[in-house]
């Protein structure tokens, strides 16, 4: 099942997903947003479980944060097509779709602290491209719906 209208015309409208986030907006104090789903998070219906995942939680503890404080999306909630053949970034139109979701999520949580994960996050929540030019630093930025 779908999330709304935006779907309808996704080029991933047919692919597995979505994958919902983990986490609770009310009690959010970082939100960490990664590019989107792959298999490992689509079997188990929920982002960031592979090995990825795990170092994450490790640096997310690492800096204070417990579970209930963390809440974790994607960009993107369907897997990408190419995912099968190791291609996991979205594409554009894909991501214009499903962007106004992200938005949504972000607005609904308590917290304004969010950090992108690798460089479509960032494109998409800082409006720059690249994870090395900006990373260590920390952007104030609108979000529009
Ligand atoms: S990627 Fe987003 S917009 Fe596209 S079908 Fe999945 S939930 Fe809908």
């Amino acid at each position: 099942m779908k999330l709304g209208k935006a779907c309808e015309t996704c080029p991933y409208r047919d692919r597995p997903g979505p994958v919902p986030a983990s986490g609770d907006k009310g009690t959010a104090a970082l939100v960490l947003v990664g590019e989107a789903p792959g298999e490992d998070e689509v079997a188990v219906n929920m982002p960031m479980v592979g090995q990825a995942g795990r170092e994450l939680w490790k640096l997310a503890g690492a800096a204070g944060f417990y579970r209930p404080q963390v809440y974790m999306t994607n960009v993107v909630k369907c897997l990408p097509i190419g995912a099968e053949q190791g291609k996991y970034e979205p594409d554009e139109k894909a991501i214009e779709s499903c962007v106004g979701y992200l938005k949504k999520e972000i607005q609904e949580c308590r917290t304004n602290v969010v950090v992108p994960l690798g460089n479509v996050a960032t494109a998409v929540i800082a409006g720059k491209w690249g994870i090395l030019g900006i990373r260590g630093a920390s952007l104030r930025r609108r979000l529009k719906s």
